[in-house]
């Protein structure tokens, strides 16, 4: 196992109305002009945050959408020159704090994230912007936030099914970097972590969505599996993901939720000791079976078909799957990946 990646410090901050300590945080890096961005749908949160901030506040830009669209960076670049801008406050989930880390290093601005989901993106030096349609990602240490304030009170409007499917991507994280090439004891202990906080409080807050504890043991378990993500490579699972994301416009996080158990119960055949954690904190023989069981109590959606994707685009996306796979604990062939898809559409639990 090689060494973890080097990456800078970041402030991380845990607690019910953390955002609250925004206004010192800007001025802790000496900056007095904040740009504060959100989606279209919690512009409302946004403009919040900005009036707490006062006159430290220069603009709200509330047009961040999935996968990092470079022609609405360059829009929220615009309306940032024209207020004047020193710093960065993304207020959301992953395509928010992506449109952050865009400004970010295109600005050579410091971003302050506050999430709302558990994608985990605050926690990674990695970002993925789309261009003409077509999605392309890198690594740079420039791109990790300098400081997260996770603020669970924030959570409790994170719509239910978005709770679940956002907990399981995060979860997808944590289970690929326990296999990982590049694993060390480090991304290991903080992946365990990661599962175990969201196997104990994600039924919570599905059942109590305004059950601040757990909502915050879910969002020190995104931490968790976001950091992993960042450090380690991923594998088929991510592959699967991209493939279906990318290629036939499916829902990101639904998609991990799905796939998740498919994919680790088909690496659990090569490397069962690795993932042998994941059985034991359920209490289960087989991780993929544990997982799936897990995911289908809490609702989660279980077939690609509810999706919307059809029968007739799989072998399309085994295609593309195997073109070019990542690196994985277990070989990779088209027919086999062909055959994880159908129980994935089906929505059958993996064997
Ligand atoms: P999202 O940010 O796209 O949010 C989905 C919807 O939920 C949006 O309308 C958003 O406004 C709304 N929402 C979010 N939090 C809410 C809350 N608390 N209450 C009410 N509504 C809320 O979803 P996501 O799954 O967090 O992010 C997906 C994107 O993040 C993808 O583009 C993915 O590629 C990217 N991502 C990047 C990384 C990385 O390391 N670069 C990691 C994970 C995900």
């Amino acid at each position: 196992m090689s060494g973890e990646l080097a990456t800078p410090a970041q402030t991380i901050r845990f607690g019910s109305g953390i955002r609250y300590e925004l206004a010192a945080e800007v001025r802790q890096l000496d900056r007095h002009h904040a740009l504060v961005l959100s989606t279209p749908e919690q512009s409302e949160i946004a403009l919040d945050v900005a009036k707490r901030l006062g006159v430290m506040a220069s603009g709200v830009y509330s047009g961040a959408t999935m996968h990092t669209p470079v022609d609405i960076t360059e829009d929220a670049l615009k309306y940032a020159a024209s207020v004047g801008v020193d710093c960065l406050v993304s207020v959301g989930g992953g395509s928010t704090t992506g449109l952050g880390k865009a400004l970010s290093i295109r600005m050579g601005l410091p971003h302050i994230s506050i999430p709302t989901t558990y994608a985990g993106s605050e926690a990674t030096p990695i970002l993925g912007e789309t261009a003409d349609g077509v999605k392309s990602t890198f690594s740079d240490p420039a791109v990790l936030p300098s400081v997260v304030l996770y603020d669970p009170d924030l959570l409790v409007s994170l719509p239910q099914h978005m709770t679940v499917t956002s907990g399981l991507n995060a979860m997808a994280h944590a289970v690929e970097a326990l296999y990982a090439k590049n694993r060390t004891v480090e991304t290991t202990r903080l992946a365990i972590e990661g599962l175990e906080a969201f196997r104990q409080a994600l039924p919570d807050v599905v059942k109590d969505p305004k059950d601040i504890k757990a909502r915050e043991m879910t969002l020190r378990g995104a931490w968790a599996c976001g950091s992993v993500l960042g450090r380690v490579g991923m594998a088929l699972h991510h592959k699967l993901c991209h493939t279906l994301g990318g290629s036939f416009d499916l829902p990101h996080a639904a998609i991990h939720a799905i796939m998740l158990p498919h994919a680790t119960a088909f690496n659990e055949v090569s490397v069962p000791d690795l993932l042998a954690p994941v059985a034991t904190m359920f209490d289960a023989e087989k991780s993929g079976q544990a997982l799936w069981r897990f995911a289908s109590d809490l609702g989660a959606p279980l077939a690609l078909k509810d999706l919307g994707l059809r029968e007739s685009d799989l072998d399309q996306a085994a295609n593309l799957a195997t073109t070019n796979p990542y690196w994985n604990p277990r070989q990779i062939d088209h027919n086999g990946i062909r055959s994880l898809l159908q129980d994935a559409w089906n929505g059958t639990a993996p064997m």
